[in-house]
């Protein structure tokens, strides 16, 4: 079964006293024809990857580096060990960390799961091992939250986009966040009525923006854009905990996310010749690389 919003997701979950995730599950089946058996052993192997590009990401001195970009991960999670205060807490250090490493393994073209998209694949890894290292959550919820992220992303993808090219960096670390934040409620048991709050106000957090890569690479500001993303998603999911709402409801604002994209000029969507990109520096960047 299904639905093309949010809210008839929500009701047919409550209808049939089903998980988001029971539904996430059916939905797969009916999509891929796969046995509830083979689903979860391929969410098992993409979440094998994942964690493995976190692992491979924090050996900064191992792996080489991009075209524009350093590999800091290791530096950053080095930081969250040790015995000085961070500004923003331990627990987001090694957060943002995480996210980092998968970014920084794929612009050295090691192995990562494309989800939603590779410019923002660090985001789910990094949520999801924070949240697991955090409350002691099992592979398996993970992998529950796997498929929970998988119909937050179609929904997004049906009702608006993720993809920079189409929708601006919104629509892509957006998209990642509000699907990490999602799962993580998710995973964290919170009633299915409150769990897309957390899709709501991660994707109006990052509303307008836009995509910029310099030289056309995902390297920058797409690396650090995965640590916000992550950043956000852990944010939404305390304040939602916390009992705080997103005013405007999550598929109204898809609906906004994809008014605002369609708005934006060419040289704002993954062209690398607006924001940033267009900069006296990121031209250089552009000129050493390419030599246009
Ligand atoms: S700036 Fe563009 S290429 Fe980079 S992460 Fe955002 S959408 Fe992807």
């Amino acid at each position: 079964m299904y639905f093309k919003d949010s809210s008839s997701i929500i009701k047919y979950c409550n209808d049939n006293q089903l998980s988001l995730f029971e539904y996430a599950l059916s939905y797969e089946m009916s999509l891929s024809e796969l046995s509830k058996e083979e689903i979860l052993t391929k969410m098992h192997e993409y979440l094998d990857v994942m964690k493995n590009s976190i692992k491979e990401g924090l050996k900064s001195s191992k792996g080489g580096k991009g075209k524009i970009i350093d590999r800091k991960a290791g530096d950053v999670y080095k930081s969250a060990l040790s015995s000085h205060k961070n500004a923003s807490g331990k627990t987001m250090v090694k957060a943002i960390s995480y996210g980092l490493a998968v970014m920084e393994v794929n612009v050295t073209m090691g192995r990562i799961v494309a989800a939603p998209t590779a410019g923002a694949s660090g985001i789910i890894p990094g949520v999801f091992k924070s949240l697991q290292e955090t409350f002691e959550l099992s592979d398996d919820k993970l992998v529950e939250g796997l498929l929970v992220a998988g119909i937050v992303g179609s929904l997004i993808a049906k009702n608006a986009s993720i993809a920079g090219a189409e929708g601006g960096c919104q629509a892509e670390v957006g998209s990642g966040s509000a699907m990490a934040a999602v799962a993580g409620l998710y995973m964290l048991d919170v009633d299915i009525k409150h769990i897309f709050h957390g899709g709501a106000i991660t994707l109006k957090n990052l509303m307008g923006l836009i995509c910029d890569p310099v030289a056309g690479l995902v390297e920058v500001p797409c690396q650090k854009r995965n640590a916000i993303g992550v950043a956000n998603s852990l944010i939404a999911i305390d304040m939602v905990r916390s009992g705080m709402e997103s005013y405007i409801p999550f598929d109204e604002v898809v609906e906004a996310m994809k008014k605002v994209g369609n708005l934006m000029p060419s040289c704002h969507r993954e062209t690398g010749t607006g924001g940033i990109a267009n900069t006296e520096t990121g031209i250089m960047y552009n000129h050493k690389i390419f030599g246009e």
